[in-house]
């Protein structure tokens, strides 16, 4: 495997809810969430929160005026996860190709919410004004290949719903889990609780790297149960029981300071010190590099040959403004 094979993983944006720029987060970032994958010659773009922005700069300047092409998928229409995307400077040139994707059966539904943001009375420019931004389209149920990645979807327990995604490349697993609260606390009966819990294990099992919701600390999720955001030993639990083998802390509080952001990592530590699970918080501008260190190639989920033989591939995009 030469470098070139390398997933090249950057984060964009970190933090969850609301922006928070302030000097004592300047070392995890203030942005909220986007995260920004290189495979071979791919872009995948995973959010639009504000950390979009500087990608996109990056992309028109490094482009030279050559077409771009990127492929973002979209957790859900929060705030936080959308707000970026009108500064997103590749989508308002016609000869760029930014194709949005969202989970089966959510296309109208994300489609209505970047509409609306941009609507007249929240944004001077319309939606229908970023040209080289293509519909938002709908993965396939179990698996859609997009050029030599590989995308899962599943559901998230968050008010409103969210998609989990599993990405997937020769070089290695990714789970990306933005916005999740345990499933025990959605209110729903014993049996299916454990069985989406149970699910949610499958979906991420044996990912080198799993990106996750981890806004409170234990002590303040008992205050924000039903909110839709997870808890450090709920994450560190779910990393340790599926198999994880890289777990970074996303989607901060805009109330955590990096000291706070820290001391959970310092906690999760303590509690897996004995485990392979290595634990970090992910921060801006930091960049993740697949196959992590030692990596046991095929220890992942499935084979990756067989399951590209097995779905197909999506007709190229239509451009519809
Ligand atoms: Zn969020
Ligand atoms: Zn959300």
């Amino acid at each position: 495997m030469t470098h070139d094979d390398n997933m090249i993983i950057r984060f964009r944006g970190v933090r969850g809810s609301l922006p928070a720029p302030a000097p004592e987060n300047m070392r995890y970032g203030g942005n909220t969430s986007c995260v920004e994958i290189r495979y071979h010659d791919q872009l995948l773009i995973l959010d639009a929160g504000s950390g979009i922005r500087s990608l996109g700069d990056e992309l028109v300047r490094s482009a030279q005026e050559n077409p771009i092409e990127a492929t973002l998928l979209l957790s859900h229409n929060h705030w936080d996860h959308i707000q970026g995307l009108p500064f997103f400077a590749p989508a308002y040139s016609p000869a760029n190709r930014i194709t949005v994707f969202g989970e089966c059966g959510r296309a109208e539904q994300l489609q209505h919410g970047l509409e609306t943001q941009m609507a007249p009375a929240h944004f001077p420019v319309g939606l229908h004004q970023m040209r080289g931004l293509l519909p938002v389209r709908e993965l396939s149920r179990d698996a859609t290949k997009l050029g030599d990645l590989l995308v899962r979807t599943t559901r998230l327990n968050h008010p409103g719903g969210c998609t989990g995604f599993r990405i997937e490349s020769a070089a290695g697993h990714i789970a990306y889990l933005p916005d999740h609260e345990p499933f025990r606390n959605n209110g729903g009966r014993i049996g299916e609780v454990e069985m989406a819990h149970r699910e949610l294990i499958e979906f991420i099992r044996g990912v080198d790297l799993l990106i996750l919701d981890t806004q409170y600390t234990a002590d303040e999720y008992t205050r924000r149960v039903g909110w839709g955001h997870g808890c450090l030993p709920d994450s560190v639990d779910l990393a340790t029981e599926a198999g994880a083998r890289r777990l970074l802390f996303f989607h901060h509080d805009p109330s955590h300071d990096d000291r706070q952001v820290d001391e959970m990592v310092e906690v999760a530590r303590a509690m897996t010190f004995r485990s392979p699970l290595t634990v970090d918080a992910a921060s801006e501008h930091e960049i993740v590099s697949l196959p992590l260190a030692n990596l046991v190639i095929g220890s992942g989920f499935s084979p990756l040959q067989e399951i590209i033989a097995s779905v197909t591939p999506l007709a190229p995009p239509e451009k519809v403004h």
